[in-house]
């Protein structure tokens, strides 16, 4: 039977998640299909129980439905329970298990493509969705001194400050108001984040940045986990300001591949599925 992985989200258009799944499940000659699922809101509890269907094998979680999946699983492990968010769901037998695969992808990149140690850095994470959470859990997780966070909706950052600082009370965990952002509070950051969607491709945010040019510290690694365009807007004034730079492919691949290894237990062929998605998004 062709076994069926599920991409849950909306919308979907800019993903290349089903160009380097398949080539993984392909290059082993498994009998997989990795299918992209564009759910409505209203329609996602009916979709996640079509999961327990006996050809369904898993699937990934994307924009926006991370946070809300947690409600929706029979288990969720313990890594993905203290993010809050879940990005890779593995059916064994019907039930639902539920595992977040972003943090360590995103510390995989961080460390080998950027050659980034995060331990005692300060850190401005923009954003506080799903993506968000497993970044500032990770960071806090490898020894960050401190981590703010600014968001457009206030009130999430504030929620997501209280959660990972009751998670780390040795660091420190504050929020930033998303529209006065100023130079001095930029210039003493050693890593700055994008974790919303903006500067997405296909999207109305397309061709956005969510910092102004003039705040970008040039001392900082700036990493943008919008891979779709390669070179986000975010990404092209960083390089112009001088400051180094990470974008959200190394990431995506890493917390596909960990993925990919909970589905089938076998090692993800990271050599391969680094060519599709480069090969996917034109490069
Ligand atoms: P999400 O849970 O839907 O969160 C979206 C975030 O973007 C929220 O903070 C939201 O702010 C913000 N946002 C949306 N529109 C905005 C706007 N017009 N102005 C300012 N902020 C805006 O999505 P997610 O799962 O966290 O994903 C966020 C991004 O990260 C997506 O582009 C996704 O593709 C990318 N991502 C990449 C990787 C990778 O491996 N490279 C992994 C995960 C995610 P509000 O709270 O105010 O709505």
């Amino acid at each position: 039977m062709t076994r069926t992985i599920a991409l849950i989200g909306y919308p979907l258009r800019h993903s290349v998640s089903p160009s380097f799944q398949q080539a993984a499940f392909d290059h082993f000659r498994l009998d997989t299909r990795y299918e992209m699922w564009e759910v409505q809101p209203e329609d996602l509890e009916a979709t996640v129980d079509g999961l327990r269907r006996p050809a369904m094998a898993g699937a990934n979680v994307t924009i926006p439905y991370k946070e809300r999946m947690m409600g929706l699983l029979d288990s969720i492990d313990e890594k993905a329970a203290s993010i809050g968010s879940v990005n890779t769901i593995v059916v064994r037998d019907g039930r639902l298990d539920g595992y977040n695969t972003d943090a360590g992808g995103f510390i995989r990149a961080l460390r080998q493509d950027a050659g980034f140690d995060p331990l005692r850095r300060t850190a401005l994470i923009l954003g506080a969705g799903g993506a968000a959470r497993a970044v500032v859990f990770a960071l806090l997780n490898e020894g960050a001194r401190s981590v703010s966070i600014a968001n457009r909706t206030e009130g999430r950052a504030a929620e997501l400050a209280a959660a990972a600082g009751r998670g780390f009370p040795a660091s420190e965990v504050v929020t930033l108001p998303w529209t006065r952002l100023s130079r001095d509070v930029l210039s003493g950051c050693d890593l700055v984040v994008n974790c919303t969607s903006v500067g997405m491709k296909h999207t109305a945010l397309e061709g956005r940045t969510p910092l102004r040019a003039d705040l970008i510290p040039e001392r900082a690694l700036v990493c943008d986990l919008v891979y779709n365009p390669v070179e986000t807007p975010l990404l092209a004034a960083a390089r112009k300001a001088g400051a180094k730079t990470l974008g959200g492919l190394p990431m995506l691949v890493y917390q596909g591949a960990a993925s990919f290894e909970l589905w089938t237990a076998k090692e993800a062929p990271l050599e391969v599925m680094f060519r599709s998605a480069s090969e996917a998004l034109g490069r």
